[in-house]
């Protein structure tokens, strides 16, 4: 078996107190893994087949023609409009492209969200799993998680109890964050679910803070912007990038949408998180943003039918598998095939079977409740699914 990781860290002794507990990301773990194993790599959450050949070009060109400076704080006006031209395009929100900031990934845009808006003490009300920079950020600005978990229902769906989250709103509670679709789960949540959330935010005063970097990544349906309900436009701060809409998961270029007030704080920290973003890549972004239906409807159903072919391996290997409404992830129990918790299956995988996985336990606060559950990423191309299907099912199956 592998040596163990390190996420699950000790403390380190030259760590500030903020940041006690996080090792290194799991994703960075899993695919070190990979590498020394030269195992499949089905764990971190990345295709291996570069984004539209227009938007890798004009990225090169932007190159060539000297976009190589610092670009304007809040992003370029011309990414800005494409931005606010894409809210409005899919989802029919109109959108002031001043009230749009370009960020280095939506990570950034979601860290600089909590040191911008959260005070010390404060509470942010989150579904477990959470994708692991969640609560470092949260941590990072003194604030705290407070998590609500996604179970799954008798009908394969993951959902949550909903007197429990109106629960644990209280006075110390500043905003709500929320993933859809949701990583790891390939949870969708539904209308009832949003206006739930919607409501809780109006009657509480509450900001609400969405993750949507999987906005283009929805099997069944349409994604439904949270921002778009009624009054929410002026409480919620939407945040998505680029990265996985084209394929271009190392550029980092992302983005918030906020009234200008709440913009203008998030600004603030931005400037002095990375002052500004990806020159080249701006322009390259904003060439994407307004490709044709035909590559979006593409996009998402191309990665419908990598769903569909590694799910099918995966049943046949015996795994319970969740079927994803939305993402890049397949969620399995791993319970039928295995006694091991998730950490310890994904880290004797590479051995077994060549392939490697993410224990999703690691993204949950209290991590009994995720600890048979191993996430598989199915943006790879199809040779690469249908070989780790062939190895974990003649490994399980
Ligand atoms: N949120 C979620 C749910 C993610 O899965 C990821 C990884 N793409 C991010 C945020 C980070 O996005 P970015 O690479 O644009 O910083
Ligand atoms: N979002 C990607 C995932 O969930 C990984 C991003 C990262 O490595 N930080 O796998």
């Amino acid at each position: 078996m592998a040596d163990l990781p390190t996420f699950a860290s000790n403390r380190q002794p030259h760590l500030n107190a903020r940041l006690q507990g996080f090792g290194t990301t799991i994703f960075a773990e899993m695919s070190a893994l990979a590498a020394k194993t030269n195992a499949i790599n089905l764990g971190q959450g990345f295709p291996d087949t570069d984004g539209p050949q227009e938007v890798i070009e004009a990225a090169v060109a932007a190159l060539r023609a000297g976009h190589n400076q610092y670009p304007p704080g809040p992003g370029t006006a011309e990414l800005r409009q494409a931005i606010a031209d894409h809210q409005a395009r899919f989802y029919g929100l109109a959108t002031d492209p001043d009230h749009v900031l370009v960020t280095t990934g939506a990570t950034e845009a979601l860290t600089a969200t909590m040191l911008a808006l959260c005070e010390t003490g404060d509470e942010v009300l989150a579904f477990d799993p959470t994708y692991d920079s969640y609560n470092a950020a949260v941590s990072m600005a003194g604030a705290r998680l407070r998590t609500v978990t996604l179970k799954p229902s008798d009908d394969g769906r993951f959902s949550f109890d909903h007197d429990l989250f109106v629960s644990l709103i209280s006075a110390k509670t500043r905003a709500v964050l929320l993933n859809t679709p949701h990583n790891p789960t390939g949870k969708v949540f539904t209308s009832d679910e949003l206006n739930l959330i919607a409501d809780c935010c109006r009657q509480n005063d509450l900001l609400l803070i969405t993750d949507e970097v999987y906005e283009h990544m929805v099997f069944d349906g349409v994604h439904q912007p949270p921002a778009g309900l009624d009054g929410m436009a002026e409480r919620t701060i939407t945040i998505s990038s680029a990265g996985k809409t084209f394929s271009v998961t190392g550029w980092k270029i992302g983005w918030a949408i906020a009234r200008p007030d709440l913009l203008t704080a998030i600004r603030t920290a931005k400037q002095f998180l990375t002052f500004v973003s990806g020159a080249p890549f701006q322009p390259a972004v904003a060439t994407g943003l307004v490709l044709g239906d035909d590559y979006f409807d593409g996009l998402t159903s191309q990665l419908r039918h990598k769903r569909d072919l590694l799910g099918d391996y995966l049943e046949r290997s015996g795994f319970d598998v969740y079927q994803p409404e939305g993402t890049y992830f397949t969620m399995v129990d791993i319970s039928p095939v295995s006694d091991l918790d998730g950490i310890g299956f994904c880290l004797s995988l590479p051995e077994r079977a060549g392939v490697v996985a993410v224990p999703a336990q690691v993204f949950y606060e209290d991590q009994s409740e995720g600890s048979s559950l191993v996430r598989f990423c199915f943006t790879k191309r199809d040779e690469v699914l249908i070989e780790a299907g062939e190895r974990l099912q003649a490994t399980f199956g």
